[in-house]
């Protein structure tokens, strides 16, 4: 009775405020078919982190729409919007998985989001990139991908990065904040670190320090937008 509540409501919903195209204006979905091929691909030119850890991007953070979406799934937790994102990342993901000079072996990637603190995940209701790894494990029929929740957690808060100018401040205010409850589960893994949106790379770097740490094999980031 619940559900159908809130089928009904949603649809009435829907009929008041039909979704609409972030590009064009267009009723229908999110991201229309004609204007996604149009998100501009995130920007090449990345040098390689200091940390030597490799990160990519899928989508050009500066592009109006991938910002809009961003903000939409980040913090509203829109799954239609979520859905495209993740869609394009698994192509890139396979497809670069594909390559066998990524990673050697045939073993299962295992995927792991970014956490958020416990304190901001309870007011925001949900991690937007543990949202993601669920979408990702649940398209991935060829088990290419494993997911297991909570892998990786963040010991206390920090200050959100994009405030610190300095990269040592950002490296003072990320170091040790991560830690693996399941180290078992992570030595010997090759690991695709999961974020939102790659800015300066310290909390990935940060991440990745403490995932090599616990015994993972290799270490690789993507983020939805850089
Ligand atoms: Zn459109």
């Amino acid at each position: 009775m619940g559900y159908f509540i809130h089928t009904m409501f949603s649809r009435f919903f829907d009929l008041l405020f039909p979704t609409k195209c972030l590009r064009c204006n267009e009723e229908g979905s999110i991201v229309c078919d004609e204007c996604f091929p149009e998100l501009p691909p995130a920007p090449q030119n990345w040098s390689r982190r200091p940390s030597g850890l490799p990160i990519e991007a899928v989508f050009d953070y500066r592009d109006p729409t991938v910002r809009r979406g961003i903000w939409l799934w980040k913090y509203k937790g829109r799954r239609d919007i979520l859905n495209i994102f993740a869609r394009a990342l698994y192509d890139q993901l396979l497809q670069d998985l594909g390559d066998q000079a990524l990673f050697s072996g045939n073993a299962p990637f295992l995927l792991v989001p970014i956490p958020l603190a416990f304190w901001r995940r309870r007011m925001r209701g949900f991690n937007q990139t543990e949202m993601l790894a669920q979408v990702l494990a649940s398209l991935d029929n060829g088990g290419s991908f494993i997911y297991t929740p909570e892998i990786l957690k963040k010991t206390r808060g920090t200050e959100p990065q994009t405030s610190l100018m300095e990269r040592a401040a950002r490296l003072r205010n990320i170091k040790d904040c991560f830690c693996v409850t399941k180290p078992e589960l992570v030595t010997g893994k090759n690991i695709i670190l999961l974020d939102d949106v790659y800015t300066t790379g310290t909390t990935l770097e940060g991440a990745a320090k403490t995932l090599r740490a616990a015994g993972a094999k290799k270490v690789r980031a993507y983020t939805i937008a850089h």
